[in-house]
């Protein structure tokens, strides 16, 4: 067994043949990953590359058969047509893992306005692949569900198809993999796999950028799929024509579909992730907790489900049952971190110019429409985002008492609670101030 190669995730390790490739991973892989991951630091995945199988060995063997009778001769032929059918056979099972992840899929992906668009491209494409919507691209921000979206559209297909032929590959695999069958001569090999794909899944293209071999590789993968009629879904951090380095061949052809994107999500999806997550663990997430991860946390969906184990491992350590008291212990290094820098002045100033008003107005006393609501949202965000106090809040706004500042802050709750637009504008303005 030889290292060949390295990648972030991925350590390649070089086999002599398949019955070897099985009996280490059966015997010996758990102890390599763990042996990994103790020098490392962190863990990786195996892969496994079949040295070359010797054609030394054929022609060896070549003057004995030669020396045959015809019929022993045939017979060889039949046992030697039932060695490349069993060899046939086994690269197909090689080539057709889907490499998906079970756990992404429509079930567990929670849709709101941030998402939908992708979300309805990607089940209409799961449902009738290769019709409408070919190639899929889409793009989206860090931790937004891309990579769960294509995983659902594979496992919705494989599901309703077990025999589909689906292979999901990050862009980064995909060039390991061209570079190492450059490497040992089996280029063939690997476009064929490819090419006999029903359904290719790339993810994360734009690693893709400024790799011309790689991006030329998949430019023709892409023509023999497209032109077979295969569906192709990929993916990216941005729009095909904000990827620097990216050819414009393979751009063009990633606009000859449907571009959806994922935008980041608002508090409303962020905390329906969040109890469909808490559910999914069995554990009881309570609404004002959920409020507070999501506010609390920006718009990385990936973060949010970290906040979750964090705050459902100490749960579940200590025995307790999740509290808003016990979040905000248990966050305090996380989210404080974020809010701490906000204060009423900024506040004041960010809801002015929301409003287009003067922060003079938003601290007066003036009773109208337009300045009342504007200062009451202000005074609401202030007790939220900022540590002052009810007296503090009141001094900041031109000296009002306690109970005014009491009286805006359920005002506004009650609002939002009803009222999606008013808590659109609310949210609008709460990320503001967080960018
Ligand atoms: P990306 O590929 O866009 O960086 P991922 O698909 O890896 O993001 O998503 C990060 C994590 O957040 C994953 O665990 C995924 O399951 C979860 N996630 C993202 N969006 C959603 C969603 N809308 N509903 C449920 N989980 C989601
Ligand atoms: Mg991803």
């Amino acid at each position: 067994m030889k290292f060949l190669g390295a990648t972030i995730d991925t350590i390649v390790l070089g086999v002599p043949s398949s019955f070897f490739q099985k009996w280490v991973t059966d015997k010996y892989l758990a102890m390599i990953k763990e042996a990994i991951s103790a020098v490392n630091g962190k863990s990786y995945q195996i892969e496994f590359h079949i040295a070359e199988e010797k054609p030394e060995a054929a022609t060896e063997a070549k003057p004995e058969k030669e020396a045959k009778p015809s019929r022993e001769k045939d017979k060889d032929k039949d046992r030697d047509k039932d060695k490349e059918k069993e060899k046939d056979k086994e690269k197909d099972k090689k080539e057709l893992v889907p490499n998906l992840n079970p756990k992404y899929t429509f079930e567990s992906f929670v849709s709101g306005p941030s998402n939908q668009f992708a979300y309805a491209a990607s089940q209409a494409v799961a449902n009738k692949p290769a019709t409408n919507y070919n190639p899929l691209f889409i793009y989206g921000g860090v931790g937004l569900g891309k990579t769960h979206l294509v995983n659902a559209i594979g496992n919705h297909i494989l599901a309703k198809n077990p025999k589909a032929k689906i292979c999901y590959y990050s862009s980064e695999k995909f060039m390991n993999e061209m570079i190492n069958s450059l490497r040992y001569k089996k280029m063939d090999e690997f476009r064929n796999k490819f090419r006999k794909m029903d359904l290719l899944l790339i993810d994360d293209i734009q690693f893709m950028a400024g790799k011309e071999a790689t991006q030329e590789e998949f430019f023709h993968t892409f023509n023999a799929l497209y032109e077979s009629h295969k569906q192709i879904v990929v993916t990216s951090d941005k729009f095909p024509k904000d990827i620097p380095g990216l050819e414009e061949r393979l751009r063009s052809r990633f606009e000859w579909g449907l571009i959806a994107d994922i935008q980041p999500p608002g508090i409303e999806t962020k905390v329906a992730i969040l109890k469909k997550k808490s559910d999914m663990h069995a554990v009881n997430l309570p609404d004002d907790v959920a409020l507070f991860l999501a506010e609390g946390a920006n718009s990385n969906i990936r973060e949010l489900e970290g906040m979750l184990i964090r705050l459902e491992a100490f749960a579940s350590l200590t025995g307790q049952e999740i509290t808003l008291s016990m979040a905000r212990e248990v966050m305090k290094d996380i989210i404080v971190e974020k809010t701490r820098d906000i204060t009423v002045e900024m506040i004041q100033k960010t809801v002015a110019e929301h409003f287009r008003i003067k922060v003079s107005e938003l601290k007066s006393d003036k009773r109208i429409k337009t300045l009342v609501v504007p200062r009451q949202i202000a005074i609401y965000i202030c007790r939220e985002l900022t540590k002052a106090s009810y007296p503090e809040i009141g001094e900041k706004f031109g000296g009002k008492d306690h109970s005014t500042i009491i009286h805006s802050v359920k005002k506004i709750e009650k609002q939002l609670a009803g009222d999606d637009e008013f808590k659109a504008t609310v949210e609008d303005i709460r990320k503001k101030l967080f960018t």
